[in-house]
Parts: C-alpha cells; structure tokens; sequence
C-alpha cells in the first residue's frame, strides 16, 4: 500500500480469470452500481477507482482488468505471433487435450497489488480449471512486503442463472468449498476482524460471514458483490 497524504492509500486489486466469466461486468456492478447487458469488451487494460473509507483511512481501490492483458495473449497465441513468441511461451505453457495453454500474466502487472478477485462462471465447468490456474499464477507472481502471498478470493459468478435453473450449475457447494480448501483461497474472518478493531459506524463493513472461502455472486442481479468487495478490504486493511 502506498500512503499519499489526505488523497488516501491506494490498494490495487486484481480482477482475474478466464474470458467472459464477468470480470467487467463485476467491476461494474461495484464501482458505477449498473449492470449494461449488451456491453462491448473493454479495450486496452482498463481499471476503475472507487473511493471507500475504512476507519479513518481513505482508501483508493483500483480495480484491475484484464481484457488488453487477455487480448495480447491470444494475439501471441494465433500462428505468426505464437511463432515469434513460442521461446517465452513454451516455459510457462500447460497442455490440457493438446491445444489449451496458460501463459498467465506479466509479473509487472501484477506489481504491487494488495489482492486479487479470481472470478469463475458457476455454469461453465472449464473456467473452474482456469480459476486453479490463474490462483497459481497470483501466487509465483505477487507478494506482500513481508513475503506472504497476496489475499486471494474466488467470486463464482453468475449465480442469478442458477437461481433460475439449478441444472445449469456445473459444481456442488460441497465441491466448491473442497476446491477453496485444495486451492487455497481466502478464507472469511472479516467478522472477526471488525470486532477485534472495533470498527464502529461500519454498516457496510460489519456483516456476518460464516468460515467460508468463496462468494456466490451475480454482477447482473448484484449478489454479494459488494460482501465480497468488503471482505476483500477488510484483508488488505488487515495487511496493511
Ligand atoms: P469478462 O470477459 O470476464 O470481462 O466478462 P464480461 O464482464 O464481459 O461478461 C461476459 C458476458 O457475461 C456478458 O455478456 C455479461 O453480460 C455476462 N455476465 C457477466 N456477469 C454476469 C452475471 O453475473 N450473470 C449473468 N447472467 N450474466 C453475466
Ligand atoms: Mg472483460
């Protein structure tokens, strides 16, 4: 975190995870409060502010998008350019039915952030695997000044379709949670957290979260996107 006097503290987070599972859509939902259902890509690694206060502390959340990120890898993964790339790509790449590779993202982007959101789609069973893969990728790329891992939080998103249709889903809560356990996501003691601290006036902030490493959201319907949003800072102001 860097301090900036009375303009508050900065804290980068990342919003990762495999293509169309909602990382834009969720970004939206938390920091301009809408939901456009027919909204083109974002172009260019985009991110947007949103100020919250914590305590006494202003704080500055940037969250981080991946798009452009994304775009250039699949540029580099296309004939000509996997061809000037392959040396550097064919160290990090895991094949999975011979053609899926991972090649996640550079550690300058990851730099400095203080945590980062995993988002997987609770109807498609392939960006599960992708969420494993972008978790390790946090972990071998970004820490915290004392060494530690960044705190990192799965968002299954989408959850407003499973409400609709429970045959869409493609895991059980039982799996899900065995999945965080395996994978080591964060897990939730903002509860804890804004007892021991005293935190008073916090309406926003005091919520009940059972020992749970993983948020059911919808960036459509808004579920629990500001919950996870929250739980997610009380961490970074935790490690601040
Ligand atoms: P990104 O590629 O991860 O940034 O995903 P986007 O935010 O662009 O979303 C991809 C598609 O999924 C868009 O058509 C969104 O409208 C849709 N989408 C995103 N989040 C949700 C959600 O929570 N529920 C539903 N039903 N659709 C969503
Ligand atoms: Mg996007």
């Amino acid at each position: 975190l860097e301090s900036r006097e009375e303009k508050g503290t900065v804290a980068k987070i990342l919003v990762i995870g495999d293509v169309c599972t909602g990382k834009t859509s969720i970004i939206q939902r938390y920091v301009y409060k809408t939901f456009p259902e027919n909204h083109h890509a974002t172009l260019g690694v985009d991110f947007a502010l949103k100020r919250v206060r914590v305590e006494d502390t202003l704080l500055n959340v940037q969250m981080w998008d991946i798009a452009g990120m994304f775009k250039i890898q699949i540029i580099s993964l296309s004939p000509f350019f996997f061809f000037l790339s392959f040396k550097k790509t064919n160290r990090n790449k895991k094949k999975k039915g011979g053609q899926e590779r991972f090649i996640g993202l550079a550690p300058t982007y990851y730099k400095h952030a203080v945590a980062a959101i995993v988002v997987f789609d609770i109807t498609q069973k392939d960006t599960l695997n992708g969420a494993k893969k972008w978790k390790v990728d946090v972990d071998e790329k970004v820490f915290l000044r004392n060494g530690d891992n960044i705190p990192v939080v799965l968002f299954a998103n989408k959850w407003d379709l499973i409400e609709e249709n429970e045959s869409l889903r493609c895991l059980t809560d039982e799996e899900l949670d065995a999945f965080c356990e395996q994978n080591h996501f964060e897990k939730g003691v903002c509860f804890e957290y804004c007892k021991k601290k005293k935190i008073k006036n916090l309406k926003n902030f005091f919520f009940v979260f059972k020992k749970k490493n993983r948020f059911t959201t919808s960036a459509k319907s808004g579920l629990n996107i500001k919950k996870g949003m929250n739980f997610i800072i009380t961490k970074v102001m935790k490690n601040k």
